[in-house]
């Protein structure tokens, strides 16, 4: 052929790209594989969305979708599964055999960056319904300084854009439900008041209310316009680390056993009781209208490292894709990311550390490499995020990828 090749999508000469795939017919240029790349996951993602409207996601195909953002956490992802499910099933049939079907709000119990907002996060976009976080320590009772219990809702309604009908099927996930338990029987001091108040205010939003709602600002701002909410059909998920709950239930075990004190061992199977709940300190009517109990388990290091690389966003994938606005192809070596997770995991805050390290780390690459014309490859290796060695940089690609 004396013709010169370009690709047939765009006419671009090979010159002038990456690079070019050929047949003895056709060539097509890297640029246009990834602009193909990016319509087939655009229409992929809607293809989900559509599969789940034409009905509700029966728990197995809920299980499977957390599988993709959510990594380990097995019994808690089936748990939460089965409660979306029922949840939004009873919703469609609030009556079934004459039964009258119970709203189940769900209790997550898990370590710091462990996933219970990325779980309770990821339960409204399988929806496709409004989600708001709160967090229970920002909340006062009625009357005192603070963000009111209304607030929560305020927030819920601004995610479904102001749309009531749409934000009353929402999902609201409350953050450090245990830093509102009352103090223990024992302390001195007497009871936590404002936490015991604030787990008061939330019972009626929890159970199904109707509660009028501040379009706009606090409620303290007179002006507001407010609007009638109906929380019956929302999904509250309140999460905590409750601290000492396992110790706690272990030790009151092994007294009633009488096998005295022998240490308390964590296992992985440790599944509170709603009454142990309230011997933390959370009151009886509180902890009844949390019926789902899940817990989540302290992530290990290689759930960190799967956590850097599998899950459909995960963070290396992100700096992937960032390097790759200009023109540079990222790869981390296996024993890099072991050190990134040995380092997050020593800061016991499970994967919420990863996110610092990477960034701290990658940085300097993140500000040298974008002007360099001459760098196409760059690998992060272990030594690099030891601060040991420089990140291998290349003229062309490293890694050996397809095609
Ligand atoms: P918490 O349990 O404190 O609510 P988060 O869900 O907020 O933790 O997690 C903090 C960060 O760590 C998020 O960026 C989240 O994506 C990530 N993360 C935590 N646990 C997991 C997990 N099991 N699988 C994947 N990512 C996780």
């Amino acid at each position: 052929m004396s013709q010169e090749l370009v690709c047939s999508f765009c006419g671009k000469k090979r010159a002038e790209v990456k690079k070019l795939f050929s047949t003895e017919t056709a060539a097509i240029c890297d640029e246009c594989v990834k602009l193909c790349d990016n319509v087939l996951a655009q229409e992929s993602a809607q293809h989900e969305r559509k599969a789940f409207s034409r009905g509700l996601p029966r728990p197995q195909e809920i299980s499977a979708f957390l599988d993709r953002y959510v990594i380990g956490q097995e019994v808690a992802k089936k748990t939460m599964a089965v409660a979306l499910y029922n949840h939004y099933k009873r919703i469609e049939r609030p009556v079934s055999k004459g039964v009258e079907l119970e709203k189940s709000n769900i209790l997550l119990i898990g370590p710091t960056g462990s996933g219970k907002t990325l779980i309770a996060k990821s339960l409204a976009r399988i929806m496709n319904v409004p989600f708001a976080v709160a967090d229970a320590t920002a909340l006062t009772e009625a009357g005192y300084v603070g963000e009111d219990v209304e607030s929560i809702l305020s927030r819920l309604l601004a995610a479904a854009n102001f749309d009531v009908e749409l934000a009353q099927k929402g999902i609201v996930y409350i953050d450090e439900i245990d830093k509102i338990a009352h103090k223990g029987e024992s302390a001195t001091t007497g009871r936590d008041v404002s936490g015991e108040g604030v787990q008061q205010g939330l019972l009626k939003i929890l159970e199904g209310a109707e509660i009028y709602v501040p379009v706009k600002g606090s409620r303290k701002n007179a002006s507001a316009e407010t609007v009638l909410f109906d929380t019956t059909h929302v999904l509250f998920i309140a999460g905590g680390a409750f601290v000492g709950l396992e110790e706690q239930v272990k030790k009151e075990h092994s007294k009633e056993m009488g096998f005295g004190r022998k240490g308390v061992k964590k296992t992985a199977d440790f599944k509170p009781q709603p009454k142990d709940l309230v011997h933390y300190g959370m009151i009886p009517e509180f902890v009844g209208r949390l019926p789902v109990i899940a817990t989540l388990q302290p992530l290990s290091r290689a759930d960190l490292v799967r956590i850097l690389k599998e899950p459909k966003n995960a963070l290396t994938a992100q700096y992937e894709a960032l390097f790759e606005l200009d023109g540079i192809e990222l790869a981390f070596e296996e024993a890099a990311l072991e050190r990134v997770a040995e380092l997050a995991y020593e800061r016991e805050v499970g994967a919420r550390g990863l996110r610092g390290i990477l960034e701290e780390k990658m940085l300097p690459l993140l500000y040298e490499l974008p002007g360099r014309e001459d760098v196409g490859g760059c690998l992060i290796t272990r030594g690099f995020i030891d601060g040991a060695a420089e990140a291998i940089l290349t003229k062309t690609p490293q890694r050996q990828s397809h095609g």
